[in-house]
C-alpha cells in the first residue's frame, strides 16, 4: 500500500491503521508486519501500526539524506522558520483534536495533554525565531587574515522518544533539528506511536519537503538500536531510560556520532521550615502527581524538615485525597491512567519493596477500586513515609504516582540527601529565606532547580541532566548548537603570498 501525502490529510482522528512515513509517503513495512496499540485508560485497541524492519530504516535514512542534499538543504533559515511557524499555527487551529488524540494515545489527563501540546506549539515558535539569529561570527585574527564561522546542520538525526510525553518530546526534538536545517528519522515509543505521525502530518502540511522528517515505528531494541548504529545517521537525540541511554552511547561511539541524552531522574523536593506551607504542599503535589507521576523530572523524593514533618504529611495526604482520578477526557480529571499493565506492576513492586524495607504507606499503595477502573491501567496516588535514603524506593526511578518522604534536620543534611543519587535532572526547594534559596540552589547537582515553583520545563529555558540523567540541554535557543557543526573558515587576504617554509 502506498498513499502519497497530500496537503489535507493530517490524521486528526484515530485511524484503523498507521503506515510508516518515509520520504513524504505513507508506506507499509517491508516485512508487512504491524503491531497493535491500545488506549491505556480503557485497555481497548486503538489501531494497528506498521512495524518497520531494518530495510525500512535504511529507506528512511536515505530519504533524510536525500532531503538534506536536495530541496530541504537549500532552504534558507528564514524559509525554515516560516515552515516552523506554520506548524505552530496549524497546531493552534487543531489544538483540541491533537490534545484528544494525545489523551487516547497515552492515557494522560486532558489538562496534561493541553499543557504539553501548547508547549510543543511554543517550541516550534521558539525555534523558528532562534533559527533566524543562529549566526556564525568573525574572530579577531592577525593582520592579513580574515576569519568567519559558519553554523552548518549536523546532518541526518535519529530522534528516539519515550511514551510519557509522546507529542511534546517529539516536538522538543523535531523543532530544533529542523530549525538548524537537519533532517530527521523519528522513532516514537511503541506504546504511544500515534501522535508522532500526527505531528509529521502537520509538518508536511506546513510545507516541509518530503524526506526532511520521516517516522518509523517498531521495536526500539531492534530498529532503534539499528538507527543508532546506522552509518548514514550523524546524530542521535534520545529521551528515555538511563539504561537505554548507556546502550545508545556505547553503540553510537562506534561511529562517533553526536549524541544528546535526556534520561531518567529521582528528583528531590526540599521543604525548609520557613517555607510557605500551603504553597509547598501544592507544589509538592504537582511535582509528583503531574502526568500521573510518569515524568522524568517528577519530584519523587520529598525531604521535609523534622519540625514540620508530621503536619506536612497530614496536609499533603488531605490534598492528595482531593485529586480526581478517572476518565482522562474529562476536563476535571487530575490523574490519568498508567501507560501499561506492566508499568502498574513495576510501580506496585516498588511499593511492596518499601514495605519490606520498613517504610509505611500512608495513602494509596494500590490500584483504585470501582467500575471506572475495571478496564485499563490505574494506580492510586501514593505516599510512603519513614523512608531512608538508602532504600530502593528512594534511589530508583519508579515512574508512577509514588512519593517517598524523608526527614532532615538541617540545610547541610538536606543538600547531602538530595544529592545522594546517581541522577541529576531537577530539584525543587521551598523557603522564604533568600540567601538559603540561592545557597542551596548552587549546591544541588541538577540541571534545573526550582525555587518556590513546581514548574520545571518552560520553553526557552535549558532543560537536561547532570550525572546519569544525561547531557545536552533541550528546549532553549542554545539547543540549536546540539544540531549544528561550527565551521571556522580562515582566509589569507594579504598582498604578498605567504611562504611559510621560506624555501
Ligand atoms: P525507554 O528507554 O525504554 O524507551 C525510550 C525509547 O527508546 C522508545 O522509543 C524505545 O522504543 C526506544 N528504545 C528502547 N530500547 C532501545 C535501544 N536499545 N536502542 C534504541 N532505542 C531504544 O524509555 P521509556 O519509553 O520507558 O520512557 C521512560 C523513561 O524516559 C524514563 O526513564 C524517564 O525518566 C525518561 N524520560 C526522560 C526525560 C528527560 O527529559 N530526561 C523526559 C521523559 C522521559 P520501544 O518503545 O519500541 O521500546
Amino acid at each position: 500500500m502506498k498513499d502519497t501525502m497530500t496537503k489535507t490529510n493530517a490524521r486528526l482522528q484515530i485511524q484503523p491503521h498507521y503506515s510508516l512515513l518515509i520520504n513524504g509517503e505513507y508506506v507499509e513495512s517491508g516485512s508487512g508486519q504491524w503491531f497493535e496499540t491500545y488506549n491505556p485508560a480503557s485497555g481497548k485497541k486503538l489501531a494497528e501500526v506498521a512495524k518497520a524492519n531494518r530495510g525500512d530504516v535504511d529507506k528512511a535514512v536515505a530519504a533524510a539524506r536525500q532531503a538534506l542534499n536536495g530541496k530541504w538543504g537549500r532552504y534558507s533559515a528564514a524559509r525554515r522558520a516560516q515552515v516552523l511557524n506554520r506548524v505552530a499555527s496549524l497546531l493552534r487551529e487543531r489544538f483540541d483534536e491533537v490534545c484528544e488524540l494525545e489523551v487516547l494515545n497515552s492515557g494522560k489527563s486532558l489538562a496534561n495533554a493541553q499543557g504539553q501540546v501548547m508547549q510543543a506549539i511554543e517550541d516550534f515558535e521558539l525555534f523558528a525565531a532562534a533559527a533566524l539569529v543562529h549566526e556564525g561570527s568573525t574572530k579577531p585574527v592577525p593582520n592579513g587574515f580574515f576569519n568567519y564561522t559558519l553554523k552548518e546542520p549536523v546532518g541526518v538525526c535519529a530522534q528516539i522518544v519515550p511514551w510519557n510525553y509522546p507529542f511534546m518530546m517529539a516536538a522538543w526534538k523535531v523543532a530544533p533539528a529542523l530549525a538548524a536545517g537537519c533532517s530527521v528519522v523519528l522513532k516514537p515509543a511503541s506504546l504511544t506511536p500515534i501522535t508522532a505521525y500526527v505531528l509529521a502530518d502537520i509538518c508536511h502540511e506546513a510545507g516541509l519537503p518530503a524526506g526532511a522528517l520521516n517516522v518509523v515505528t517498531g521495536s526500539g531494541a531492534d530498529i532503534g538500536a539499528y538507527l543508532v548504529e546506522h552509518p548514514g545517521v550523524d546524530k542521535v537525540a534520545f529521551t528515555g531510560e538511563t539504561t537505554t541511554g548507556k546502550d545508545i552511547m556505547a553503540r553510537a561511539s562506534q561511529t562517533l556520532k553526536r549524541i544528546t541524552l535526556e534520561l531518567g531522574g529521582k528528583s528531590p523536593n526540599i521543604v525548609f521550615p520557613d517555607a510557605d506551607f500551603d504553597a509547598a504542599i501544592d507544589g509538592a503535589l504537582f511535582g509528583i502527581y503531574y502526568n500521573t507521576g510518569q515524568s522524568c523530572e517528577a519530584r519523587s523524593r520529598l525531604f521535609v524538615h523534622e519540625s514540620i514533618y508530621d503536619p506536612f504529611i497530614t496536609a499533603f495526604v488531605t490534598k492528595a485525597n482531593k485529586l480526581v482520578m478517572g476518565n482522562p477526557l474529562d476536563a476535571k480529571t487530575h490523574i490519568g491512567a498508567i501507560i501499561s499493565e506492566e508499568q502498574v506492576q513495576v510501580i506496585d513492586g516498588y511499593v511492596q519493596s518499601a514495605l519490606a524495607d520498613g517504610a509505611r504507606v500512608v495513602y494509596g499503595g494500590k490500584r483504585p477500586e470501582g467500575p471506572e477502573f475495571a478496564q485499563g491501567h490505574w494506580y492510586l496516588p501514593t505516599v510512603i513515609v519513614d523512608v531512608t535514603n538508602d532504600m530502593k524506593v528512594a534511589q530508583e526511578e519508579i515512574f508512577g504516582p509514588v512519593i517517598v518522604v524523608v526527614k532532615f534536620k538541617d540545610e547541610k543534611e538536606a543538600v547531602k540527601l538530595a544529592n545522594e543519587t546517581v541522577y541529576g535532572l531537577a530539584a525543587s526547594l521551598w523557603t522564604r529565606d533568600f540567601g538559603r534559596a540561592h545557597r542551596v540552589a548552587a549546591q544541588l547537582k541538577a540541571g534545573t532547580v526550582m525555587i518556590n515553583s513546581p514548574f520545571s520545563a518552560l520553553p526557552g529555558l535549558p532543560f537536561g541532566g547532570y550525572k546519569q540523567s544525561g547531557f545536552g540541554r533541550e528546549l532553549a535557543a542554545e539547543s540549536l548548537e546540539l544540531y549544528t557543526e561550527t565551521k571556522s573558515v580562515l582566509a589569507y587576504i594579504g598582498e604578498k603570498p605567504l611562504n611559510p617554509f621560506g624555501v
